[in-house]
């Protein structure tokens, strides 16, 4: 697409913008007042606008030399493909990277604004839907704080995930049109721009040499723009790039339809293109097979390896040495969501690159590694083949040739097995054919791993098995992280400071070192311990006003703070904390009150629009919280909110004020979580079950400083086929209390049966999430975690040790990982 600056390779090192007080207040006010036209009397919106420019300005430099090194020839790098990027504001987190916070506040007030209102001012980044997309936005801060040439690749939602409003106590989506008040940080390169084939068919022509060549014909073209986001490296002088793709219609029109005088429906076709990009996709762990959807996998994947390859390709001289492709460029998939790349690069390389099948299989197997998210089976990707035909039907032809390339490896290795081979293949036969996801992904890749060491073992042992046999070499674990630069520098920086000033602040880019903590956890540290303490106080105190403000609950900073905040989902067992709390109301109506330990109980998350038993659980906490909380006799020693729009920026007021992290899935459904480490790190403790990445916190602090609970995945598995709720019923007195309690219409007596699909669900024998069979164990450990609450010496040594045994949950280990055993990148510093 024509020359451009990035062809001249070698240029001088750009040096960066002053970032002294003066410097700062001139960029704003000139940003404010030339740019922007607005001036020092405007609205905390345009302060943020102009601040952010100003701070873009010094980032600048360093994106140009990083971005210029990371492009040399003979340097590796990685390409981090996702569908989300859950990336929160970006203001703060910039401001703490270039350690430019004190000058920045000094120049805003003396221009009358303050800082706070400023960094409020932006709305989110809500590319993501929970867990994985959060996980994707830490990879690139820990990657750019390790000097790490990794690229993001995503795309360009124009409305990220909804804003959830709760309306006479139901979940209620409205539309997060998040770059409505303009987006500083990004950077359009519409001369990067990419084509982007959909629809028509397989041509074969015959070439120069006589051999046949496959064709893509007759497509409808959508063309990708890319947006830059900078990706602060935290106080190294790195910035990487976070690329997002916006979809826009070619400007080419339907001559057929413009001959025949149809000027207006040509123009107005070109909208569907316009709408690849247009939402995210709202469920967490279902797909919904939706044709858009496929689309925008497409369209994520084509684009990004295009532009890997364009990038790539300029190293060389006009004639690219693809020998050396894999050994250059290497795609990590983030999930199956993107690996439709596995198909997109072998076209690329065989029809636009000329290559036989054996040579471009090779380079697309030893350069992509796929990471998966999940255990339960609804989540699995699975595309009709008929959708496929209609779409991308030059890749249905790769598919099926890697698939029959693919079952006579199978068969060689257990002839005469069909079952295995039909186990296996890509292609699920039966009255509508579908294209496994997973099984193309395992397939073409070099590296499989999952998200925390449960989740892989029950990949090799479950899911995945077969596979395994196949190919044991692929098959690893890179147990999840959290940033602690986000997480912790930035939403904590009242413990932040109070942690540096005794162990000084290298813990903040080397969690490691944090174990430096453990010593500050005796009981002759009083000093300190009453520091952590007034810490954890006024933190409570920043949760509790924003509970006021959002619930209109009052919560006490003297109780404790318990907390459930992700996704609502039947697998991570929000009921089971609601049957708990209904328990604790029994227990006070009953007067059964003797040491009783308030509780705040803070209950958040979305639930996919399309998940009514979810949307019911979100009405039965709001039911039972007004209940609760209007209740004269209840009213200090038990409190229930649910928080509205749980996203990246409440949570970082959330997690510094929990006392209690609520991490209770059914063993074995969670794949790892990163909640529970967020927590963690800000001096939670943690009640959980035997799951996810729970395990290796317990294994970190100590059985003694987790409150674990409930079934094993073993046990689990075991207990499946004999379930039976009635029995936890009979001999549960106080499980009967509830559940006679919620049936009788209690919490809901205007509104009777809405319930009832909930009661079913618990009652079910068939209910994979067996919430009953932990209820007892449950409760069992609520109660020693309110006895160890009486004892506030034990539980802020408890807190101590959770933060100060933090330190393998950074995403900073993670990448190591990542980086050491399938990526083998070498540090690159602009
Ligand atoms: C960390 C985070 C998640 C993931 O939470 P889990 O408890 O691991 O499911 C989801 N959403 C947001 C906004 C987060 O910050």
């Amino acid at each position: 697409m024509g020359h451009t600056d990035e062809d001249k390779q070698y240029r001088p090192r750009m040096e960066r913008l002053s970032v002294d007080k003066t410097a700062l207040e001139a960029s704003f006010n000139h940003y404010l007042t030339y740019f922007l036209g607005r001036s020092t009397g405007t609205t905390p919106t345009y302060a943020y606008n102009a601040l952010s420019l100003t701070l873009r300005d010094r980032i600048m430099a360093d994106w140009r030399n990083t971005s210029l090194a990371q492009k040399m020839p003979g340097v590796r790098r990685a390409n981090y493909m996702s569908l989300e990027f859950l990336i929160g504001r970006a203001l703060g987190n910039h401001l703490l990277n270039l350690d430019i916070e004190p000058d920045t506040r000094a120049a805003l007030e003396s221009m009358s604004f303050h800082l706070e209102d400023v960094i409020e001012a932006e709305a989110d980044a809500g590319l993501g839907n929970g867990g994985l997309g959060r996980l994707a936005a830490c990879f690139l801060d820990s990657c750019a704080t390790l000097q790490l040439p990794v690229t993001g690749y995503g795309i360009r939602y124009q409305y990220g995930m909804f804003r959830q409003e709760i309306i006479n106590g139901y979940q209620d989506e409205e539309p997060d049109h998040w770059l409505r008040d303009g987006q500083p940080w990004e950077i359009e390169r519409p001369e990067y721009s990419q084509r982007i084939k959909f629809g028509g068919h397989t041509e074969y022509r015959k070439n120069d040499q006589g051999q046949l060549v496959a064709q893509w014909v007759e497509t409808n073209d959508v063309i990708a723009i890319p947006y830059d986001m900078p990706v602060t490296g935290y106080h190294n002088n790195t910035v990487n790039t976070l690329r997002l793709w916006h979809s826009t219609a070619t400007d080419e029109f339907n001559l057929d339809e413009f001959n025949s005088g149809s000027y207006t429906e040509s123009v107005g076709a070109k909208n569907s293109a316009e709408n690849i990009s247009m939402v995210l996709y709202p469920n967490d762990t279902t797909e919904n097979g939706k044709e858009l959807r496929l689309k925008q996998q497409y369209f994520l994947a084509s684009a990004s390896i295009q532009d890997v390859i364009r990038q790539w390709e300029k190293r060389f001289d006009g004639a690219p040495d693809y020998s050396r492709f894999s050994a250059e460029n290497v795609f990590q998939m983030n999930d199956t969501h993107p690996t439709i790349a596995v198909a997109e690069l072998m076209r690329i390389l065989m029809d636009e690159k000329k290559m036989g099948w054996n040579t471009a299989w090779r380079i697309v197997t030893e350069s992509l590694a796929y990471t998966n998210h999940t255990l339960l089976p609804e989540a699995l990707e699975k595309w009709p083949v008929k959708l496929f035909e209609e779409l991308l039907p030059r890749l249905l032809d790769i598919i099926y040739e890697i698939n029959s390339r693919f079952l006579r490896v199978v068969s060689q290795r257990w002839p005469g097995d069909t079952d295995r081979q039909s186990r296996m293949s890509i292609i699920e036969e039966g009255p509508v054919k579908h294209v496994r996801m997973a099984h193309l992904a395992i397939a073409g890749s070099f590296s499989i791993n999952g998200v925390a060491a449960l989740h892989s073992e029950l990949l090799k042992k479950g899911l995945f098995h077969d596979f395994y046999e196949l190919w044991p070499e692929k098959f690893n674990n890179k147990t999840n992280g959290v940033t602690p630069r986000r997480w912790v520098a930035h939403a904590n920086p009242m413990m932040t400071e109070l942690i540096s000033s005794k162990i000084g602040d290298e813990w903040i880019k080397d969690l490691s070192q944090i174990d430096k903590l453990t010593p500050f956890a005796d009981l002759k540290q009083t000093e300190f311990r009453n520091n952590w303490k007034a810490v954890k106080q006024a933190n409570k105190m920043r949760l509790a006003k924003l509970v006021k403000e959002k619930c209109d609950v009052d919560f006490n900073t003297d109780a404790m703070f318990d907390v459930q905040v992700k996704r609502i989902h039947e697998y991570k067992r929000q009921l089971l904390n609601v049957l708990h709390v209904i328990h604790l109301y029994n227990q006070i109506k009953k007067g059964n009150t003797k040491d009783w330990s308030p509780r705040c109980v803070l209950i958040g998350g979305k639930a996919a629009p399309g998940y009514l038993l979810a949307k019911d659980i979100i009405k039965l906490i709001n039911s039972v919280a007004e209940v609760v909380n209007s209740d004269a006799e209840v009213s200090d020693k038990l409190k229930l909110a649910f928080l509205p729009n749980y996203n990246v920026s409440s949570m970082e007021i959330i997690a510094p004020g929990a006392d209690l992290s609520e991490q209770i899935s059914t063993a074995g459904k969670e794949a790892s979580g990163t909640g529970n480490m967020k927590f963690m790190m800000n001096g939670a403790l943690t009640i959980g079950t035997y799951d996810g990445a729970n395990i290796e916190i317990m294994d970190a602090v100590g059985e003694d400083n987790f409150f674990l609970f409930g079934l094993r995945e073993n046990e689990v598995e075991e207990l499946k086929p004999h379930y039976n709720p009635s029995d936890y019923i009979n001999h549960d007195e106080d499980l009967r209390d509830v559940l006679n309690l919620l049936r009788s219409g209690h919490f809901n007596s205007n509104e009777p049966g809405i319930f009832d699909n909930i009661m079913n669900t618990l009652m079910n024998p068939h209910d994979p999430w067996m919430t009953l069979a932990d209820f007892r164990s449950y409760v069992d450990m609520q109660q020693q975690v309110s006895a160890v609450w009486q004892d506030q010496e034990k539980w802020q040594t408890m807190s101590i040790l959770n933060t100060a045994k933090s330190g393998f949950f950074s995403t900073d280990r993670t990448m190591e990982e990542y980086n050491n055993d399938i990526w083998k990148l070498e540090t690159v510093s602009g």
